[in-house]
């Protein structure tokens, strides 16, 4: 979730610096990032594409300090027409920002992961005068409601999508997997019986096989009902990429050969279930338009290995308490037809690292567990923000 709003926080600002309007995202901005932002070339920016979002450091978790700060990385690609001599042109950056809250403010709800608005009390931006709200009066640009960012760093910028052709062909499929031993357990207790399992492990399967037929075609289309939206937009980015290049990245023949259940979590909204799947495919890229292969390996399978996770929706009509009568009643034919009303929302891939593709990009690292740190105390918040609502009623 909080990659998801910071996907679309850095999406808007940028579109805005593009329209000389940063303004409008006054309380989502620190001074010293207007600064930053402003004194940029990014006027004339009117695509904004975001390739890859990664949390680098979370700090301040600690007892003494009020306030959170999250470090992340954004890699995109920026299309834009130089409003003096009219050129278009496409700029690929490396950007770093950090965001900070307050550790009091309440996290988004899911829904509302992407909408800006006044921090405090949701009114349109337009009602905010020089970072303080019309309707609620409150002092927004702070931090204290919701995310601000404190400082924006461009580590790379050049006008031209990043090399694609490259392979670091490292087989991490005999690595050691990091899977939670009690994972089976947990899956069991929070999310569903063993049909759940079963379907779960055929959508798996199903993703699998949608997802390198569509990539090898450059046409992602068929996997929009398969992916959360950031994931599809950053496998987009690099099609779009790829294409720009004249290039095709070609997964042949790919086949799962064993799926191991790594880690399942649940929260209020979403149960999550991440998967280390060993797979193959003969892995290559072509020009897109002799059909030469430019890099990797046409005529023999490589194994790999990548962690997927899955997101579900918690069933809002068929909560935790009930799960286990959903299960009774499934047995229970005699009750098939209330069973039948209960609709279970379906997986939807939202993550996946450890990959060959882009080896530098998806690889497990420090990013990665600062990460899961966030995503632990974000969870935990989520919960207590659900329980302070639920009592102040
Ligand atoms: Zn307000």
């Amino acid at each position: 979730m909080f990659e998801d709003f910071s996907c679309a926080l850095y999406t808007e600002l940028a579109l805005a610096a593009g329209r000389a309007e940063l303004n409008e995202l006054r309380p989502y901005v620190s001074d010293d990032a207007m600064a930053t932002l402003s004194a940029r070339p990014l006027a004339g920016v009117s695509t904004v594409l975001v390739g890859a979002l990664t949390i680098r450091d979370v700090s301040n978790l600690d007892g003494v300090s009020d306030k959170v700060s999250v470090e992340i990385e954004i890699e995109a690609n920026l299309a834009r027409r130089d409003p003096e001599t009219g050129d278009e042109r496409a700029v690929y950056v490396v950007e770093r920002w950090v965001l900070r809250r307050a550790k009091t403010a309440r996290s988004r709800q899911p829904d509302r992961a992407r909408i800006l608005a006044c921090p405090s009390c949701s009114a349109p931006l337009e009602a905010l005068l020089a970072g303080k709200c019309r309707y609620c009066a409150e002092e927004v640009s702070t931090g204290a409601f919701d995310w601000v960012v404190c400082s924006v760093r461009v580590i790379h910028e050049r006008e031209r999508g990043p090399v694609l052709a490259g392979h670091s062909a490292t087989d991490t499929s005999e690595s050691p997997s990091i899977v939670d031993p009690d994972a089976r357990a947990r899956f069991d207790e929070s999310v569903g019986d063993s049909e759940a399992y079963a379907a779960l492990v055929a959508r798996i399967i199903h993703t699998f096989d949608t997802f390198h037929e569509a990539w090898s075609a450059q046409n992602l289309e068929p996997m929009r009902h398969l992916t959360t939206d950031p994931l599809f937009e950053s496998q987009a980015y690099w099609i779009a990429e790829y294409k720009k290049q004249g290039l095709c990245n070609v997964t042949e023949d790919a086949a799962i050969a064993r799926i191991e259940l790594a880690r399942v979590t649940s929260d209020p909204y979403f149960d999550a279930v991440t998967v280390r799947i060993h797979a193959h495919a003969k892995d290559y890229t072509k020009d897109a338009r002799t059909g030469e292969v430019v890099s990797g390996e046409p005529t023999s399978a490589k194994r790999y290995s990548e962690y997927w996770t899955f997101l579900r929706k918690r069933a809002t009509n068929a909560p935790a308490a009930s799960r286990s009568a959903l299960a009774a009643a499934r047995r229970d034919r005699t009750r098939s037809e209330a069973t039948a009303r209960i609709v279970v929302p379906k997986w939807a891939i939202a993550r996946s690292i450890g990959c060959c593709r882009e080896s530098s990009r998806t690889r497990p690292t420090t990013a990665d567990r600062a990460h899961e740190r966030l995503r632990a105390n974000l969870t935990l918040e989520a919960r207590t923000n659900l329980a302070g609502t639920a009592s102040s009623r």
